[in-house]
């Protein structure tokens, strides 16, 4: 076989084995080691590692997709001091993602505006990081979407599918009281997970008060004992971050002002 041949018969290999990024990078890594007299194994190796890459950046990119994280926010922005109540050190453990490895669950209870938010999507996001399959959606969300397939007969299907994330997030429980449809698709998606895979779950209700979101109070003890049997519990108790924020300008607008009439 002619060399030109050859070379069209490789081309088509790594378009049949769907090796695109190999199969454009051929004639540079051909030429490349022509260039630097590489022997056949490094070749090979050059060739192989770019569609290596390519396929781990496909695979960054779909997890991303997928985890469907409403912000960009990572553990590093949380800033600890306008915090105290948040254990720095716990996060940062948790950041390891060593809590993964037996299902610990993560809770975060606190009032509005505290980071609850922010920290679960950053426990998301160093999740995707490390390859992980992750999946972000609000407590009213998973309820619509369980209401849905529950009346278009896709309920296994979609209780399949909360199941299958490595980390499951499940923002905001509490904001809405779950009618008993609603509670029973929560338990489900908690109760399935339960010692297999972790769940990080935000609320503004204390864990005494939980009975208030369900009808049921059997059904939110059960939940709650799943939930915290194995678990890191977050009570955060500071003030809004966004109010704190707010207040600081207003108290610097006050002393422009005060500062402004002495002048
Ligand atoms: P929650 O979910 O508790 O209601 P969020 O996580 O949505 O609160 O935070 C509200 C806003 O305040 C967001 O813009 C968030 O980035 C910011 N924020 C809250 N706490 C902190 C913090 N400790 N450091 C930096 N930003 C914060
Ligand atoms: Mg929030």
């Amino acid at each position: 076989m002619s060399e030109a041949s050859t070379y069209q018969q490789l081309r088509s290999h790594l378009a049949t084995l769907r090796l695109s990024a190999a199969a454009e990078a051929l004639p540079q890594v051909l030429e490349d080691a022509k260039a630097m007299k590489l022997g056949p194994t490094a070749l090979l190796e050059r060739l192989l590692a770019i569609e290596v890459s390519a396929t781990e950046q496909r695979r960054r990119a779909s997890l991303e997709r997928f985890a469907s994280l409403p912000a960009p926010w990572r553990l590093e922005d949380f800033d600890f001091s306008a915090q105290p109540s948040v254990d720095e050190s716990l996060v940062n453990e948790l950041g390891t993602l060593s809590f993964l490895d037996d299902a610990t669950n993560v809770l975060l209870i606190g009032p509005p505006g505290v980071g609850k938010t922010m920290l679960a999507i950053g426990l998301a996001r160093a999740s995707i990081d490390a390859g992980y399959r992750t999946y972000y959606t609000t407590a009213a969300d998973l309820v619509a979407r369980c209401h849905r397939a529950a009346i278009e007969g896709r309920w296994a299907t979609t209780m399949r599918f909360f199941a299958g994330p490595r980390l499951l997030v499940i923002d905001e429980v509490g904001y809405l009281p779950l009618q008993s449809e609603a509670a029973a698709a929560l338990f489900q998606v908690i109760t399935q997970r339960y010692l297999k895979s972790s769940t990080v779950l935000t609320t503004n209700l204390g864990i005494a008060s939980w009975g208030k979101i369900f009808d049921d109070p059997m059904v939110a003890a059960a939940m709650l004992d799943r939930l915290l049997h194995r678990s890191v519990v977050f009570n955060i108790d500071g003030e809004s971050y966004r109010m704190r924020s707010h207040r600081a300008r207003s108290e610097a607008l006050r002393k422009g002002v005060i500062v402004g009439t002495e002048n």
